[in-house]
């Protein structure tokens, strides 16, 4: 339902969380993080209000200037802790937060338990994580590129590895995605209120659109990896 993304130099806890806060409004029934800490990449996530997401921080927060989050709206799976995004695939390594519904997922789940994956959520996204670190062979951009190729459906995703700490992908197809433009950090939203107090320089994806994001810059390319221009969108309006 809600995506938030950040990579730079601060702290992206706080962001996440407060840029979870601004897409309240659309409702959720679960909600959750990923970042890069010390220790890989952490996930935090709880069925209910922020609030107890929060509570589940409070104690141990996930520290790191990378990190994506998710308000979810369950369609496929009942919201539950594990049906919570972001979600991963068994090596840990790969972590996705999804807007929107994967149609075809149970024939891709089929195919990647065969191949020996092993779930753990009854949620159409978790076959995305799975999928992406199916095709992954070192390059991030090329396994989100050749995962959402096989996808049917609408999406909005933000995908972080930990073999790739540096970059943040993003992709749009039927379901809405900004790219917010900071100066050494860069942002994703599933609408712009979420980035809003960060940056007023967006660029609004299209489908079949993605962005890849790092500290110092953003590229856009289609997800057949043609390399695209925008315009920066310029958000003159306030809350
Ligand atoms: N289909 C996904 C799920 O049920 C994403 C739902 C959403 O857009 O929040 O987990």
């Amino acid at each position: 339902c809600g995506i938030v993304g950040y990579i730079g130099n601060r702290g992206s806890q706080e962001i996440l969380l407060e840029g979870l806060k601004k897409l309240e409004y659309r409702g959720y029934d679960s909600a959750g993080i990923a970042v890069f800490t010390d220790k890989g990449l952490e996930i935090k996530k709880s069925k209910g209000r922020l609030a107890m997401l929060e509570d589940k921080l409070k104690g141990e927060p996930l520290e790191g200037s990378v990190g994506i989050g998710h308000t979810r709206w369950a369609t496929h799976g009942k919201p539950s802790d594990v049906n919570s995004h972001p979600h991963t695939d068994n090596s840990l390594k790969f972590s996705v937060v999804h807007n929107g519904i994967v149609e075809n997922y149970l024939d891709l789940k089929d195919e990647l338990i065969a191949k020996g994956h092993v779930f753990v959520s009854e949620t159409d996204t978790e076959v995305i994580s799975h999928l992406v670190a199916d095709e992954y062979n070192g390059n991030i951009v090329e396994a989100v590129q050749r995962a959402v190729k096989r996808m049917r459906g609408a999406f909005a995703l933000g995908v972080l590895t930990e073999y790739e700490p540096e970059r943040l992908v993003a992709v749009r197809f039927a379901s809405p995605l900004v790219i917010g433009i900071g100066e050494g950090e860069n942002f994703i939203g599933s609408d712009i209120p979420a980035i809003l107090e960060h940056t007023r320089n967006v660029y609004i994806l299209n489908d079949g659109e993605m962005a890849v994001l790092t500290r110092n810059g953003v590229e856009l390319m289609t997800t057949d990896g043609d390399t695209i221009s925008k315009e920066i969108f310029h958000v003159d309006w306030d809350l």
